[in-house]
């Protein structure tokens, strides 16, 4: 069998003109970054801006395991079906990290038949978007040094400085340092912090941001630190603003590249499911929605992080309302909920199945608490028997959630043709009534415990004595209204990894809160999550190479 890399490698590129020609896109509105990659013009929004949008689809996942489930593979399959059934659907996927793809991960361009391309350029910092982030980061972060250095008029308090300096790379040193070490000209020692760019909230920032003033609003907005009198110092009062926009202003702009099926995808922006709000731009998803009569879209991880964000996040601060959710489930996942171990996910195993459908289950209650018709889609292993199947498929049917097998890894856009039809059925029968889960009047306290009881099962939230004492500070300051970006991690329903299935009688632990003013949202971090990655004992960068000929081996 060969790997997504050969696969991808072997595809025949159109050149990026052909494909924006797809979507009635002049070359006049590309910005080229060689044949196969181009930038999205800002004019381009300026034209279509009024037209009427097309349907917005979500796909989302149980929650994650080892065993893999394949979100952007389904959505790139699912939008290559599209294509086959003559219809105009471009996919908008996130940007992947470089973090994850020399650790665990290997890439995130979806795989076998299913993929985006050019997969190594995507996956190895693309058209250097997360570059730009990590520098108007950096440099928020170096006025601000610079700014104590120089006499500190704003009075910051050094042990209260909230903003970090971030790179895209795994690097667990970098989580606690020191820096101003040295004589007097080095600056002002303090303990400074590292995060990953993908976690930084000026990724977030950029996507949740409508046009250059929105984003030049929300640069300044942000909080840095705080002054001796605890009030908030952001970086308009560090006069920043100007220079990170001006930094940013290629990053704003979507990419469009193609799929092996040379369907359009507009890639942009991307950051984490676990710690940020986990989909991509809001700019690459409306001009989707303008350029398309069907957009594909993917939010991270588990339908518990990722949707939970997508819809109460981003759908609430854009005003956009999906019309579908694909809600992406795989036999071994299941099986894996049900305590099966990974080496013997390959056997038929029907009691492990309806063990660990529990999983499933939740996330069909807890999508249809939004008012989003569910399509229930097995991403197909080619070592899932029919007995398993079917099993789902009634599973989900008894529960009215439409169902279709989609074998798109295995055969690309025709492997998706039953999901897209059962898609297209939904659309045309199912009208969404998309709501999200809490009002913004809500207090902070009382949405995170709707959260944690609505969606996560759990019945309670304990809030650490730090943490309720800043979720007060934040009302106080004004923030009250702002939806919560939960930081969790991403295999279990609970704050606890370990919990697989649907965990019952526990309770989530907030141990940290605190404002991304610029993003429009609060943090509240449960159980141990991590902001800056590390690698792991065999990193896939170890396994990653180039040749004479320019030709990367080893990503996957
Ligand atoms: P996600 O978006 O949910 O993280 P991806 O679509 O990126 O998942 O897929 C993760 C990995 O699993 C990829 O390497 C992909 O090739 C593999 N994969 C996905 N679907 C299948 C499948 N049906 N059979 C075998 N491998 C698959
Ligand atoms: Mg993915």
């Amino acid at each position: 069998m060969k790997t997504d890399i050969q696969i991808a490698q072997e595809a025949k590129m159109v050149h990026i003109n052909e494909v924006a020609a797809k979507l009635q896109v002049d070359a006049d509105d590309l910005e080229l970054y060689g044949k196969h990659k181009a930038k999205l013009s800002n004019e381009l929004w300026e034209k279509v801006k009024d037209r009427k949008d097309g349907k917005l689809i979500l796909v989302t996942a149980i929650n994650p395991t080892p065993a893999g489930e394949g979100k952007t593979t389904i959505t790139v399959g699912l939008g290559q079906a599209f294509g086959k059934l003559d219809k105009k659907a471009v996919i908008a996927l996130r940007e992947p990290s470089l973090g994850p793809c020399f650790g665990i991960k290997g890439g995130a361009a979806g795989g076998g038949y299913s993929q985006v391309v050019p997969m190594e350029d995507l996956n190895l910092h693309f058209t250097g978007d997360f570059h730009a982030i990590t520098s108007a980061n950096n440099l928020l972060a170096a006025l601000l040094d610079n700014h104590i250095h120089q006499g500190n008029a704003l009075r910051i308090d050094t042990r209260q400085v909230v903003w970090k300096r971030c790179v895209d790379i795994n690097d667990r040193v970098l989580r606690n340092v020191v820096v101003g070490l040295g004589n007097k000209m080095d600056g002002v020692v303090r303990e400074d912090h590292f995060v990953i760019t993908v976690a930084s909230e000026i990724m977030a920032v950029l996507c949740l941001a409508d046009d250059m003033d929105d984003l030049k609003k929300r640069l300044g907005e942000i909080i840095v630190a705080y002054n001796f009198d605890g009030e908030p110092v952001t970086a308009a009062d560090l006069n920043a603003t100007g220079a990170m926009a001006a930094l940013l202003k290629d990053a704003m702009k979507p990419n469009l590249v193609q799929t092996l099926e040379h369907t359009p995808a507009i890639i942009h922006g991307g950051p984490f499911a676990n710690i940020a709000h986990g989909c991509n731009s809001v700019r690459a998803t409306k001009l989707g929605l303008k350029l398309a009569d069907i957009v594909v879209t993917e939010a991270g991880f588990g339908a518990d992080l990722g949707a939970e964000k997508f819809l109460n996040i981003k759908c609430r601060k854009a005003g956009l309302k999906p019309d579908a959710v694909v809600l992406v489930a795989t036999v071994r996942a299941l099986k894996y909920n049900g305590g099966v171990p990974k080496a013997e996910l390959g056997e038929e195993n029907l009691e492990a199945l309806s063990k660990g459908i529990v999983n499933l289950e939740k996330h069909i209650e807890n999508l249809q608490k939004f008012g989003v018709p569910i399509v229930v889609t097995l991403n197909s292993f080619i070592t899932d028997t029919a007995a398993e199947n079917e099993f789902i498929r009634k599973f989900c049917e008894d529960r009215g959630c439409d169902f279709a097998l989609a074998e798109v890894w295995e055969k690309g856009g025709n492997g998706g043709i039953a999901l897209a039809e059962k898609v297209l059925e939904t659309l045309a029968n199912k009208e969404s009534h998309f709501k999200p889960l809490y009002e913004d009047s809500l207090p902070l306290k009382k949405k995170i415990e709707m959260i944690a009881k609505e969606i996560y099962g759990a019945d309670g939230v304990d809030f650490d004595p730090a943490a309720a004492k800043s979720l007060k500070k934040m009302e106080e300051m004004g923030f009250g209204k702002f939806p919560v970006c939960m930081a969790k991690n991403q295999y279990s329903l609970s704050d606890n990894a370990s919990l697989l299935g649907r965990p019952q009688g526990f309770r989530v632990h907030v141990r940290e809160a605190y404002v991304s003013a610029g993003a429009g949202f609060v943090v509240a971090l449960t159980g141990a999550v991590m902001t800056m990655p590390g690698l792991p004992k065999n990193p896939a960068a170890n396994c990653i190479d180039i040749n004479d000929e320019g030709m990367i081996t080893g990503l996957f």
